[in-house]
């Protein structure tokens, strides 16, 4: 059975439809990327995925059981997590206590903070650090550390590269890629770095102006219908 199906989603801010219509299934080790400048409502659908944003029609199934009425936290416990835009991470705190917060909410599962010290050696040095003193790289470790450790079956990740060095994105995904090698998590990935997004991907997701552009594997397409497609040419 399919992991991870969305059927005609579309989110409102208001009077403003910000996504309209977007479908997608994934399954487990499967990455979506998803693409588009800035506005196409990109964050928009990835906060409905997680049950943040809740003015949306359309339905969203996890294994088969519809939960597009459940709260983020419920979500969360049923096996999404996210890594949101801009992190969101407690600067104050350090990053041990940052990732361990996730552990209070988390389902059981195979994830706790030795694995994501193996998955992000880079954070073991800063592991007593505040959040506050890190890196953008670090950072964005931190925050798909905390996702992880809620024992996700589907994971979030937007803006994965916006802000990084390109040595700190290389590290990010170094990582990503041996948890997609794995192959028990099914990952959606908002990535602004278009040769990144191809590279990553099973599947890519063009939006523009809230709607699909394009979809499917990232070689069934040329470079100029994927560029078309992204600056919303059709
Ligand atoms: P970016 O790359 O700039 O983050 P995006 O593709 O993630 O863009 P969204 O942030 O989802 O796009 O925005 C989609 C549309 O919804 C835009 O027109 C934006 O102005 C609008 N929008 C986003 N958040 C809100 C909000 N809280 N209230 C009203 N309109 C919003």
């Amino acid at each position: 059975m399919t992991l991870f199906a969305v059927e005609d989603l579309t989110c409102r801010h208001g009077l403003l439809t910000a996504v309209q219509g977007l479908s997608i299934t994934l399954n487990r080790g499967e990455v979506l990327c998803i693409i588009g400048a800035n506005g196409a409502g990109k964050t928009t659908f990835m906060r409905a995925l997680a049950g943040v944003h809740r003015n949306t029609d359309g339905r969203i199934l996890l294994d088969g059981t519809d939960i597009t009425g459940l709260h983020a936290f419920e979500r969360t416990r049923r096996g999404i997590a996210m890594s949101p835009e801009g992190r969101r991470l407690f600067y104050d705190l350090s990053v041990r206590e940052n990732l361990l917060i996730a552990s209070e909410n988390a389902r059981p599962g195979p994830w706790d903070l030795p694995r994501v010290l193996d998955t992000f050696p880079q954070l073991r040095p800063i592991i007593d650090l505040a959040a506050g003193n890190l890196s953008g790289g670090q950072r964005q470790a931190v925050a798909i550390g905390r996702a992880l450790l809620s024992n996700p079956d589907v994971l979030l990740l937007d803006e994965v590269s916006l802000g990084l060095s390109p040595a700190a994105v290389e590290g990010v995904y170094h990582s990503l890629a041996a948890l997609k090698a794995e192959g028990d998590i099914a990952m959606i990935v908002v990535e602004q770095d278009l040769n990144r997004a191809l590279d990553f991907a099973d599947t890519i997701l063009c939006m523009a102006e809230g709607r699909t552009e394009l979809q499917g594997a990232p070689d069934a397409f040329s470079r100029a219908q994927i560029t078309d497609a992204y600056f919303g040419i059709h």
